[in-house]
Order: structure tokens, then C-alpha cells, then sequence
């Protein structure tokens, strides 16, 4: 090849431990834009890199060496935009990951394998051409809370924390706010994040029915994991090109291509799950706000629990979020009432004490639906034998193998491992083995005997469906299982969280939870902030049909059955409290010097061993204080030792983690990044040969 005009620098996504540096250069005949898509060679292979910057052409290179050539360029794509590479360049910095691998990573997989030829094909397939419906559509009503929070987010910069009882029509704010922008500027853009798929089908239908007929049939596009890729792909080009003025998805959405993004939304901005747990651990929410005061777009939060963080930082007094409230439930629909059961006052090993029996029993005799919430799938989550004391541990997993009576299965939820559910201890050969506890697929048999005999108004007997992670592997299985539930052919509906959140059932009056006590002795200080989460949203699926509850003449109630029914947990979802729960669990916080009061981050590490694990960990805590790196000399991060994970080895890997704390964002972070080349040069010496992985948690939401 001729000398090259350019050099270029590009990320892309090398393998693991290869040493190579965030950039690789590469020559070039002509000029190219940063953000330009382009095909490189990178050992034997030809990968997928993103411009990052070019150099003036000097036909000089470094050390004589001369550069490869760039393959390809996807001249179809416009190059990506400045506002774009600047939040993946921040992301990869803040959680301590390469930037080429979480460059690689925010572009849909189907990008990779496409060469230029077939990307133009693809791109000269007719798209629907988004056209602004002529009629202008009737827009219904909002009540005052609605209009009041409608009119300050369309006033003011935020970010926003829209703080609304379930029910209370805060998407109906999300959809109202997001039409305004699009309708007065035809270029805006406009970002939706949901915190699961499972929440998409029903949302997505409601976000297309209303925006389809104003900016044509291509204005809404969904990416999550559950799409096929080259689905994927015609969404992320929909977004990047500017046909899409809507994208409507899940964490991975914060990193889609939106040159016009004017508005995102985050919609229960509570969930765990906008927290990535593998490869970046990024959070979607936190970079949702980076990502609105960088481009300049609108950040609208939304819970009726919002975390404590995003809680706090709307706190009049520390101002960082503007806190907008909803407290009433559309058409005056009253919150459900909570009932407790004090469980030491029934027979033991009851499962459903009599008043929640009754109860469940008298609204299938009217017609009206219960859910019935246990955080636990299977049918118990241990097997054990009676006269040997044997039990069902997995033997790959510092765990229990889970019973699933269904295929008569033994499932370890953490590695797989299955094994069919031996008749004889394995142990001494006793025949008297028997599951202790009870998971989801107990609850749903027992249910099915108790109310044997109970019958609907029609005559028939009471219908009972079970929905969690096994029922619904199948593609489709459960939007067609939710599809029931709202078709009313299910009386009483049994599952895991899945079931709690976000859904919006009309018939749903009463909501169980049947043993909700484990969370609440948990190590992790989280586990009450995430329990009263939980069962808010749970309640919050009971009664959302003012006028169903009114015709019936009945009255929505969460059931809670608990050794500790005057746990505080339980006493602020009594009184639907948010605010006063909030107020304590931030005071203990602050007392205890946590987050939102400091920030953490965790070092993991993976080994055949515990003491290997353990051993890199302290090690590499040895030399970060012998190079007196930010923040240690005057004791601004804390590195706690390390111990191991609460559960300690996952097919036969032993894990183990250290804690670090500061006061300071920045001071954590300065830390951090001076820490990842100690942590590489510890990890080469000889006597951590045994470790097989490590990784950065930045704001670890499980510790
Ligand atoms: P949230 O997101 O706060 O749980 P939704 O926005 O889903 O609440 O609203 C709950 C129900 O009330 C939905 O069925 C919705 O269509 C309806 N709704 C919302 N706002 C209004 C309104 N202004 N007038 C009539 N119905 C409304
Ligand atoms: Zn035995
Ligand atoms: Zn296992």
C-alpha cells in the first residue's frame, strides 16, 4: 500500500489480558471523521472499531514500524457523535473498563459481523418513513397532579424525580411530556428506559398506540436483550440515523445513538436492574443524568419508591433533583390496605394462615383476582433426609440444589448443575427424604388443594397459573401468560417479583405476600430499602381500576404474613409511608457513614482457592499503600479486607471481595484509576497464578 495519508487511532474490543492499550492505530488513505465506523485487521481476524481520533497526516510513523491498514469503512452509518463518544470515553473511566470494550459493547452485536457491502444492502431496504399524522388526536385529560408535574418538567432544567403512588399516572406524565418535545421540534429525539422486559410488552403497545398515529409507524423502537439481533440493528440505526424519535428500553438503551435526544426517562428508577452486573458495571440511571447535562437533554426519574440515593439528592435542602409528587391515584382509587398476620400466632408450618385463606376464598367466589407474591421459584429450596441429616448441596456450589418437583429435577440456581431427584438418601439409603421450605411450585399446589372446592361466580372451580423464570423460558411464554392474567382467565396468580412490578392489571384486589421475612436480617444494608421496594409495588398492582373497585364494591388489601409484623418495614408500608421510611433508613446511613452519605466501589476476585483469591487481594491492598496512592495517606478511601462472598465458591470457583469507601466521589475514583495498573502488575507475579479473574464494582449495588 501506498504511504497513508492519515493515521487513525481506533477503539475496538481486544481480547482479554492482551495488554493493548484503550487505542490501536491504523493507517488510512483518506481522512476520517471521529466516530466513523470502520473494519480493521487485529491479528488474523477483522473486527468491527470506532474512529476515535485522527492525527494530521505526517507519513512519519512512531518508530519506523509501519501501520496496517484499515479494511473497511461503513460508509452507510454516519459517524457517531461527539455527545456519544464523550458519555462511552466516561463510562469505560468510571467503571474502570476499556474504553474500546464498552464502545464495542453499546453497539448492537449484529454491527460486527456485517461487512460494508451488506450494511448498504440493509440500509437501502425501504424504511417506513415517519410522517406527522395530519388529524391532530384528542389528548385525554390530565388531573391536576399531572398537569402540575407536566408543567414544571416542560418549565424547568431538572433532573426530575417524579415521585408518584402506584398508580398515580406517571406514565401518562412520561407520554405527555415526551409528545410535547417531538411536536415542537421535528428533529427531537426522546429516550424511555423500563427496568425489565418483561415490563416492555404492555408498555411498548401503550407507547406505540399513542405515538404511532402522530409521527408515523416508525417513531417507536424498543432495544433490550430479548430482540433478535438484526432486530436490534434496525433499531439502533433507526435511533442513529434520526428516524426514531423514540426509543423505548432497557439499561442497555443509555448507550443507543440519538444525535437529537432532548428527554430521557427512567421509569421505576429504583430497580436493581438498571445496575449492569457483568463486563462495565454501569448503572443506566447514573448515566442517564450524565448523560442529560452533557447533551444538554431533560432527565425525568420516576418510582413510587425511589432509591435513596435519587431520593436524597431530591431533597429540597441538597437540591441536586427537583422533586415533583403525585400522592393520589387516578379517579381517586384508594391504596390498598395492609393486613398483617402475626405468624407466631398460627398452627406451625402454615403456609396460608386462615384470615388470608378466607379472604383469597371470597374475592374468586366474586370474581375478582388475587396475586400471591413468594421470592423463591422451585418447589423447596432443599431436599434432606431425615434420619442421616444429608442435604441437597450442589457439589460444584457453596448452595443448596433446589428441588423442582415439576421433572422431579435437583437444580442448582447458581451453576446449573441438575441432577434427577434421587428415591434414596445418597447418603445411608434411607427412603425418608423430604423437601424442606417452599418455593413457588409449592405454593401453586397447595393453593390448587385449598381452594379445591372454592368456585367462581360462573360455577366453575378457581383458576390458579404460576409465573416465574421456569414458566416463562420459553419465547413468549410470558407475554402470553400476562395476556391471561389481563384476560381475566386467571383467578389467583402465584410468582416471584416478576409479578410485582409495573404491570398494570385491572382486576387485581388483593396481593399477598406469604413469607417476605428473609430480607429482613440480611447483611446487606440494602435488603430493607429493597424489601419495602418490593412490597410497595406488589400492593400497588391491587385496585388500579377505580371504577372495577367501585362496581364490585370492594376494597383493594396487601396481606403480609411475618414473625415481625411490627418491623418497621412492614409498619411504613402500612401507613404507605415512603417518606417517613426514606427519613429513617437515610438517617442510620448517615450515621454509619454509607452510601448516599459516602461512595464504594468493590474489587473482586475469583480463584481455585479462597487463599488464593484472598491472598491477590491483599497483596495488591499492600502495594496500593506502599505507592501511597490518592487517597490512602490521609485515610479519604477506606480499603476494608477482604473477605469472601456470601456465597463463597460458584462452579468450584471461590470468590472473594474487598470493600472501599470514601466521602469523595472524585478522591474514589482518582484512586481507582492509579489502582488498575498495581492490580495488573499483582496479578502477573508468580505467586497469583492461581487467580483466574478479577473486576472493579463501582457503586456495588449488592456488598
Ligand atoms: P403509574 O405509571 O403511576 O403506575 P399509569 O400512568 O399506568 O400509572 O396510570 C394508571 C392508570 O390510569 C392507567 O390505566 C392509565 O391509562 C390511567 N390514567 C393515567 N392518567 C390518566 C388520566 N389523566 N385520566 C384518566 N386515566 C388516566
Ligand atoms: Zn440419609
Ligand atoms: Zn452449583
Amino acid at each position: 500500500m501506498s504511504s497513508p495519508s492519515c493515521i487513525v487511532h481506533i477503539a475496538l474490543q481486544t481480547p482479554a489480558h492482551s495488554g493493548v492499550g484503550d487505542l490501536l492505530s491504523y493507517a488510512s488513505e483518506r481522512p476520517l471523521a471521529p466516530g466513523t465506523l470502520v473494519r480493521v485487521p487485529l491479528g488474523s481476524r477483522e473486527v468491527l472499531g470506532v474512529v476515535w481520533d485522527a492525527d494530521e497526516a505526517t507519513g512519519e510513523l512512531p518508530d519506523g514500524a509501519t501501520l496496517r491498514p484499515i479494511a473497511g469503512v461503513l460508509d452507510g452509518v454516519a459517524p457517531l457523535d461527539l455527545p456519544w463518544r464523550r458519555l462511552v470515553a466516561f463510562a469505560a473511566r468510571y467503571y474502570q473498563r476499556a474504553l474500546g470494550e464498552v464502545a464495542l459493547a453499546a453497539l448492537p452485536p449484529q454491527l460486527r459481523d456485517l461487512r460494508p457491502e451488506q450494511l448498504a444492502r440493509r440500509l437501502r431496504r425501504p424504511g417506513t418513513a415517519s410522517e406527522v399524522s395530519q388529524d391532530a388526536i384528542q389528548n385525554i385529560a390530565l388531573t391536576t397532579e399531572q398537569e402540575i408535574a407536566r408543567g414544571r418538567i416542560a418549565s424547568e432544567n431538572g433532573p426530575f424525580l417524579l415521585f408518584g403512588s402506584t398508580g398515580s399516572g406517571k406514565t401518562e406524565v412520561y407520554l405527555r411530556c415526551v409528545q410535547e418535545m417531538l411536536e415542537a421540534d421535528p428533529t427531537a429525539q426522546a429516550l424511555v428506559m423500563v427496568p425489565e422486559i418483561n415490563l416492555t410488552p404492555q408498555l411498548e403497545e401503550r407507547f406505540v398506540g399513542r405515538f404511532a398515529p402522530r409521527f408515523g409507524p416508525g417513531a417507536v423502537v424498543s432495544l433490550h436483550s430479548g430482540m433478535t439481533n438484526p432486530q436490534r440493528l434496525k433499531s439502533w440505526l433507526a435511533a442513529h440515523s434520526g428516524s426514531a424519535r423514540i426509543v423505548l428500553g432497557t439499561r442497555m438503551a443509555v448507550f443507543a445513538s440519538l444525535p437529537g435526544l432532548q428527554l430521557i426517562v427512567v421509569d421505576e428508577e429504583h430497580d436493581p436492574s438498571y445496575k449492569q452486573q457483568e463486563g462495565a458495571r454501569y448503572s443506566a440511571r447514573d448515566l442517564a443524568i450524565w448523560r442529560g447535562r452533557e447533551q444538554g437533554a431533560k432527565v425525568l426519574l420516576g418510582s413510587a419508591t425511589p432509591s435513596l440515593e435519587s431520593w436524597h439528592a431530591s431533597d429540597p435542602a441538597v437540591g441536586r433533583y427537583l422533586r415533583l409528587e403525585m400522592p393520589s391515584r387516578i379517579g381517586a382509587g384508594a391504596l390498598a390496605r395492609v393486613r398483617r398476620v402475626d405468624m407466631n400466632q398460627q398452627p406451625r408450618r402454615t403456609v396460608f394462615s386462615a384470615p388470608l385463606l378466607q379472604a383469597i376464598t371470597e374475592r374468586v367466589a366474586r370474581g375478582e383476582q388475587s396475586m400471591v407474591l413468594l421470592n423463591r421459584r422451585g418447589y423447596a429450596p432443599v431436599l434432606h433426609c431425615v434420619d442421616c441429616g444429608w442435604k441437597s448441596d450442589c457439589p460444584h456450589c457453596s448452595a443448596h440444589q433446589v428441588f423442582h418437583k415439576t421433572d422431579r429435577t435437583l437444580r442448582c440456581h447458581h451453576c446449573g448443575y441438575t441432577v434427577r431427584v434421587p428415591f434414596h438418601c445418597p447418603t445411608c439409603g434411607s427412603p425418608d427424604i423430604h423437601p424442606m421450605g417452599r418455593g413457588t411450585e409449592q405454593l401453586e399446589e397447595q393453593l390448587g388443594a385449598l381452594l379445591r372446592n372454592v368456585q367462581r361466580p360462573d360455577g366453575n372451580p378457581a383458576r390458579i397459573a404460576r409465573i416465574d423464570a421456569d414458566t416463562t423460558k420459553a419465547k413468549g411464554a410470558l407475554e402470553a401468560q400476562l395476556a391471561q392474567v389481563h384476560a381475566g382467565e386467571v383467578d389467583v396468580l402465584v410468582g416471584t417479583q416478576m409479578i410485582a412490578k409495573g404491570h398494570d392489571f385491572r382486576r387485581i384486589t388483593l396481593v399477598a405476600a406469604v413469607q417476605p421475612d428473609g430480607a429482613l436480617f440480611s447483611s446487606d444494608f440494602r435488603a430493607a430499602e429493597r424489601l419495602f421496594a418490593l412490597l410497595m409495588q406488589a400492593a400497588g398492582r391491587a385496585g388500579r381500576d377505580a371504577a372495577y373497585m367501585a362496581a364490585q364494591g370492594t376494597q383493594c388489601e396487601m396481606w403480609v404474613q411475618s414473625f415481625h409484623p411490627q418491623h418497621p418495614v412492614f409498619e411504613a408500608l402500612r401507613t404507605h409511608d415512603y417518606p417517613a421510611f426514606a427519613a429513617r433508613q437515610l438517617k442510620e446511613r448517615e450515621e454509619a457513614a454509607m452510601p448516599p452519605f459516602s461512595y464504594q466501589a468493590l474489587v473482586r476476585a475469583d480463584a481455585r482457592t479462597q487463599e488464593v483469591a484472598q491472598g491477590f487481594l491483599t497483596a495488591a491492598t499492600a502495594a496500593a499503600h506502599a505507592a501511597q496512592l490518592p487517597g490512602l495517606p490521609d485515610g479519604t478511601v477506606i480499603l476494608f479486607p477482604p473477605v469472601p462472598l456470601t456465597i463463597q465458591r460458584v462452579a468450584n470457583v471461590e470468590r472473594a471481595q474487598m470493600l472501599m469507601e470514601s466521602h469523595s466521589r472524585a478522591t474514589l475514583q482518582r484512586f481507582l484509576a492509579a489502582w488498575q495498573p498495581v492490580l495488573q502488575a499483582t496479578r502477573s507475579q508468580p505467586e497469583h497464578k492461581g487467580l483466574i479473574r478479577w473486576l472493579v464494582d463501582v457503586d456495588p449495588l449488592a456488598i
